[in-house]
């Protein structure tokens, strides 16, 4: 349940599109796309409140989706969430040690990522699997 398996994409889009269509791996429990984007709380999130990196990329992530249509996804290298999809952030000085708060995340409750290995601080353990 909630196992999107069904958009299975072929070839990548080009870069130049910003419609950058994630590879899904076998194990992959939560899709990377535009609902998800919207419910996501690490754009609030104390771990990436001290990252110039993470705060920069909230910034122009948030513009970026702006001028998106809906169901477009930014490239998932410049939007600092949804890491139990995506893995690891690619920002490099994020705070591990501060308190991870996805399980106020709806994306969290849907997903039951509460049973995932990782099921928290998937920005610094990887994503959800
Ligand atoms: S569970 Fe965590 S990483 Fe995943 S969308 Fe929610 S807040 Fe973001
Ligand atoms: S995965 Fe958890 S710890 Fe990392 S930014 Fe998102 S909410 Fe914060």
């Amino acid at each position: 349940m909630g196992r999107n398996t069904s958009t299975e994409e072929g070839s990548p889009i080009a870069p130049r599109d910003r419609n950058v269509t994630f590879e899904r791996g076998t194990d992959f429990l939560v899709p990377y796309e535009r609902a998800n984007i919207n419910r996501c709380k690490c754009p609030q999130c104390p771990v990436q409140a001290d990252s110039q990196c993470a705060q920069d990329k909230i910034r122009s992530s948030k513009e970026a989706l702006e001028n998106l249509s809906e169901g477009q996804v930014p490239n998932p290298d410049d939007f600092p969430g949804v890491y139990c999809s995506i893995g690891e952030a690619r920002c490099q000085d994020l705070d591990p040690d501060k308190q991870c708060i996805c399980g106020s995340c709806e994306v969290w409750k849907e997903f039951d990522l509460k049973d995932a290995n990782p099921n928290n601080h998937f920005c610094h353990n990887g994503r959800a699997t």
